[in-house]
């Protein structure tokens, strides 16, 4: 099974919240704006004499549009890329822990249990990782013009390429 969303292009319309555009940020906040994308996913097991391993894996990108925020004054397509980014990320992170269950097996349906939640663990440090030590610091979230277009370049790229991965973005 293909994961579902990877490719979704964001709008400030259908994907904010006429409630969540803000006359000012709200308290504490660094940045214009803000996106809420993940992933959902539902597995089976399946075994054969010796290993358990996960079948009809589903991964589903989406976004937790209820908690999208801007800035009305700053509703621009420069900062719309710049959160169309954090989504863009998160479906490479998607695919590729789609690749990394599928080659995940155990001894026991409990010790696949455990390997998968390992995973996940593993997925959120790297998410975390990326979108805001890397992603938003660099191009501080969109302001530097540049390495906003470098870093969108680079994600396009992966997405691309059928073994590209959130591993080799900057
Ligand atoms: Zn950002």
């Amino acid at each position: 099974m293909p994961v579902s969303g990877l490719n979704y292009k964001l709008s400030w319309d259908k994907d904010f919240p006429e409630e969540n555009k803000l006359e000012m940020r709200p308290t504490g906040k660094k940045y214009d704006s803000e996106t809420h994308p993940n992933w959902k996913f539902k597995y089976k097991l399946d075994s054969n004499q010796r290993r358990v391993f996960a079948k009809d894996i589903d991964i589903t990108v989406s976004l937790d549009k209820k908690d999208n925020w801007v800035v009305r004054a700053k509703m621009l397509d420069e900062l719309l890329r710049h959160e169309q980014g954090h989504y863009d990320i998160t479906a490479l992170l998607a695919r590729d822990f789609d690749v990394s269950i599928k080659k995940i097996s155990a001894s026991s349906v409990d010790e696949i249990r455990k390997k998968v939640g390992n995973l996940e663990q593993e997925f959120k440090r790297k998410f975390n990782d990326i979108q805001i030590s890397r992603y938003d610091k660099q191009t501080k979230h969109g302001a530097d013009r540049s390495v906003q277009e470098m870093w969108e370049q680079r994600i396009s790229a992966e997405k691309r390429k059928s073994d590209g991965s959130a591993d080799n973005l900057p």
